[in-house]
């Protein structure tokens, strides 16, 4: 009988949350994304509180043959936390975090951003590996596997995921752990949104209050020398240091000094997870080789504040163009690549990052998760992104010849939440390698007629 109802009107009666068409007036904002490179049109979007709202929603637009978004934090660069035509399941109202001082555990739930997080645990001196931009989801982050300031130390945030509520495609609701549906909860390490709507998420959190943090730039002139004594420093230097090296520009904007607007420039930027004085010693070592820099912003800060540090530059609806890759070494051709590449760049915000896969991420065996490429030392970022839609172009222009450029001296996979949804036929295979089988047979148990397929999508294995 539920099919002759009107999905919406259907809908509306089931759940306790907010279900929006295109004729209300809250279309417009909800259906908007992080990218505004972006623009997806769905039909319903279905704004669920608990996990009832979340198993109403997936039982409907199934039933309906509706293709279905789940939409985390929505700052996926393809947007695929959206599509046209179908039902987005929006988890952006189920905020709550608990945390568990005694066990360092952190309950989260699937619509928090990863400042949501901080802003909790902070309070008990605690914190969860997540990303540097602390209005990113961390549904998504997650589900790809998750890099930051703290992955040298604590690992990928997959690494301190203990478990995660989901709702199947079937519209059972589950937890899976070590102990419980081990093989979802190995796939869901890593292996995005393919598996089934994750409701919350239970995390290890670590002991974290006062960093030394920020950025330090130097003129692009330097930047052979600075890329180069980064990668031989970072082998040796302790797993407190977060720091990633980066090609961008100097902002024309207050407190960056004038002289210096719009200059390219070189960065890294970095957080010393450990005692202040310890950070600015263990600084000091890589800066004594390194000519002076414009200017050195490292000191002692609260860890959300190096978290967010990015935001203000990066406000929702900027249009971003992705491309990534893991990266094994970086020898001295593949910086002047690099700089030769970044030197074309189409706009102020426009940059490549260089994100340490060590330490900790080393130590975790290549099959233990989803996310195989463990034996990477880097994770990859070139960006296009500027304020202004009729620059689209140019940012993908730059973006791929970048990548084209520099993709010989990289391994064949990537992050694939640093992906857009136009990478070459066998890219998301070649992210998985070895594990993409397993992946595929896991996709076949859970979800076998692929109702989760907007994401960088796993095939279920044929029967
Ligand atoms: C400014 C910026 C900075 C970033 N920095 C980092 C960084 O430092 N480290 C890093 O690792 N990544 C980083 N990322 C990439 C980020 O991890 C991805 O964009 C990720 O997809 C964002 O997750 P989301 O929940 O916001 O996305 P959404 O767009 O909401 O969703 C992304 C994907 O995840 C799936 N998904 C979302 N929620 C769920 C759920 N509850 N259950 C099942 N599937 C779900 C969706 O189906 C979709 O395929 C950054 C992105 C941006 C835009």
């Amino acid at each position: 009988m539920t099919l002759t109802v009107e999905p919406a009107a259907q809908l509306r009666e089931q759940m306790r949350g907010v279900v929006i068409t295109p004729t209300d007036a809250a279309y417009e904002e909800a259906r908007q994304l992080y990218n505004g490179m972006i623009d997806k049109r769905p039909r319903l979007i279905a704004r669920c509180l608990d996990v009832a709202d979340v198993q109403a929603a997936l039982t409907c637009g199934r039933d309906q043959g509706m293709l279905l978004a789940i939409r985390g934090g929505g700052h996926n660069g393809p947007g695929l936390g959206s599509c046209d035509d179908g039902l987005v399941i929006d988890l952006s109202l189920m905020k709550s975090v608990r945390v568990d001082p005694a066990s360092r555990t952190v309950r989260v739930d699937a619509g928090c951003t990863s400042g949501d997080v901080d802003h909790a645990t902070h309070a008990f001196g605690l914190a969860v590996p997540f990303g540097i931009v602390s209005t990113t989801g961390v549904a998504g982050l997650t589900l790809g596997g998750g890099t930051g300031y703290l992955t040298r130390k604590y690992g990928l945030t997959i690494d301190n995921l203990l478990e995660a509520d989901i709702v199947l495609a079937d519209g059972r609701f589950v937890t899976a752990s070590q102990s419980e549906h081990p093989d979802l909860f190995w796939a869901l390490r890593g292996g995005g949104g393919n598996f089934g709507v994750v409701t919350s998420f239970l995390f290890q959190a670590h002991p974290m209050d006062t960093v030394y943090a920020g950025p330090i730039f130097w003129e692009a002139t330097h930047a052979q020398a600075v890329m180069r004594a980064y990668r031989d420093f970072l082998p040796s230097a302790p797993e407190e240091l977060g720091a990633f090296v980066g090609l961008k520009t100097v902002p024309s904007m207050d407190p960056f000094p004038t002289d210096y607007w719009g200059r390219r420039a070189c960065a890294i930027v970095g957080s010393y997870n450990g005692p202040v004085e310890e950070g600015a010693s263990v600084m000091g070592r890589l800066l004594e080789s390194l000519p002076p820099p414009i200017f050195n912003w490292m000191g002692a800060m609260p860890f959300p504040a190096i978290q967010a540090l990015f935001d203000p530059f990066f406000p929702k609806g900027l249009q971003w163009y992705w491309k990534g890759d893991f990266v094994k070494s970086l020898p001295d051709e593949a910086i002047d690549v690099h700089i030769a590449q970044a030197a074309d760049a189409p706009s102020e915000l426009s940059l490549m990052h260089l994100y340490p896969i060590d330490g900790a991420v080393h130590r975790v065996p290549k099959d233990a998760t989803a996310w195989t490429t463990r034996d990477a030392t880097w994770s990859m970022v070139i960006a296009g992104i500027d304020a202004h839609p009729e620059q689209a172009d140019r940012l993908k222009t730059w973006g791929r010849r970048y990548w084209n450029a520099i993709h010989p001296f990289n391994l064949a996979g990537a992050y694939v939440n640093f992906m857009m949804d136009d990478e070459v036929q066998g890219r998301i295979q070649a992210s998985y390698g070895e594990n993409y089988q397993r992946l595929a047979s896991v996709k076949a148990t859970y979800d076998p007629q692929n109702l989760f397929r907007v994401n960088q999508n796993i095939l279920p294995a044929a029967a």
